[in-house]
């Protein structure tokens, strides 16, 4: 039997350990928070940004930060129809209408086009995701969103590393979302984060965050509207602080994995994450989309990786492909990635030889051993 090769697995070290065992020992009453404060401001810091409030989950950082615009029944939300169902859930929690547009064939993301074709008197928000840590076209949609009035949302949940002329992704939308679940670059297990420049609308998510209690109010227990509870443990932010200092190094790790596999799938009929000039990648999913012009059977590489003990992952079905969405419009660019398409395992540990091996079976694959 060969080492198995996961998809991916996060990097823990006893930094990680030292700060999770003080927390689990010291970090309560008084000192309940303290984790959760410095995870905030070190994020902050790290992404550019003003605001920072700690969450559960990056579906939750979404729904906190879509609640405070006032998203809700009646509403708009334009998004690509390829994502995971987490980009779309809350806006359909909200009462609003998930609106599924294409993506560009070359980043699997936003077609601003598109978007700008999908506006309607009810758009409330364009839900930009930078699928894979791809990048979408930042520049076009803010313009977009300027001349309409509508704000956009960054859901950066795989974009951690990831960055748009200088600037780091997630922190150019109205607000921008990440997630810290134990398949995303950095983790704490379970868990996300709001980021914003936007103070009015950082206090509104503040408040919501806080089952409605307001950081002004004197009396105890007084909630001012009905809110949410999707709030991180400071054990879990304590994780998160180690991981957060050994960001630079992670995300290094990811960018040499996908390079690993770009010079040892080179040649062959197919494309992976695009890094256009002036922006970096991430790279959270090394991923290859095959050309449409060569024949491909998507499950006879996922049974080949089976068979050699390494975990593949398909790329995101389309959301209109779903149960759920049965009523949206199928987006031809969308549904034709995705056969074409798989992610292929990246994490911190994995050894180039372990690169080699998984790109031997992609290349057997597709028939150029
Ligand atoms: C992981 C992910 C989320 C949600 O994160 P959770 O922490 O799992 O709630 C949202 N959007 C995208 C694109 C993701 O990949």
């Amino acid at each position: 039997m060969s080492k198995r090769i996961h998809y991916t697995r996060p990097s823990i070290t006893a930094l990680e350990v030292s700060y999770a065992t003080d927390a689990a020992a010291n970090g309560w009453g008084d000192r309940c928070y303290e984790y959760i404060q410095r995870f905030e401001r070190q994020f902050r810091e790290y992404l550019g940004v003003g605001h920072a409030i700690a969450t559960s989950s990056g579906t939750g950082a979404l729904h906190i930060g879509m609640a405070g615009l006032g998203i809700g029944a009646g509403d708009e939300v334009i998004l690509a129809d390829v994502s995971w169902i987490a980009s779309a859930a809350p806006i359909i929690h909200l009462g609003a209408k998930p609106v599924l547009v294409d993506v560009l064939e070359d980043s699997w993301c936003l077609d601003p086009a598109k978007v700008e074709a999908a506006i309607t008197p009810r758009t409330r928000a364009i839900l930009a995701v930078h699928l894979y840590g791809n990048l979408c076209e930042l520049d076009a949609l803010l313009d977009i969103g300027r001349r309409h009035g509508i704000p956009v949302i960054e859901d950066a949940a795989e974009a951690i590393g990831s960055t748009w002329h200088g600037r780091r992704a997630g922190s150019l939308g109205v607000f921008g979302a990440f997630s810290f679940h134990g398949t995303k670059t950095i983790t704490t297990g379970e868990g996300g984060i709001f980021v914003t420049n936007d103070d009015a609308l950082h206090e509104r998510v503040l408040t919501l965050s806080n089952h409605g209690r307001a950081r002004g109010e004197t009396r105890q227990f007084w909630p001012e509207c009905v809110g949410f509870k999707y709030k991180m443990s400071n054990l879990q932010a304590a994780i998160g602080c180690a991981q957060l200092e050994r960001i630079d190094e992670l995300v290094a790790r990811k960018r040499h994995v996908f390079e690993r596999y770009r010079s040892a799938l080179a040649g062959l009929p197919l494309a992976m994450n695009p890094e256009p000039p002036g922006t970096t990648n991430g790279y959270w999913m090394p991923t290859i989309v095959v050309d449409r012009s060569v024949s491909f059977d998507r499950e006879a590489l996922l049974a080949a990786f089976k068979a050699n003990d390494i975990d593949g992952r398909v790329f995101f079905w389309p959301l209109s492909s779903l149960p759920a969405f049965r009523d949206a419009t199928p987006q031809p660019v969308s549904h034709s990635l995705a056969p074409r398409a798989l992610n292929l395992p990246s994490y911190h540990d994995l050894e180039d030889e372990d690169v080699t091996r998984v790109a031997t079976i992609v290349r057997e694959a597709l028939g150029r051993s």
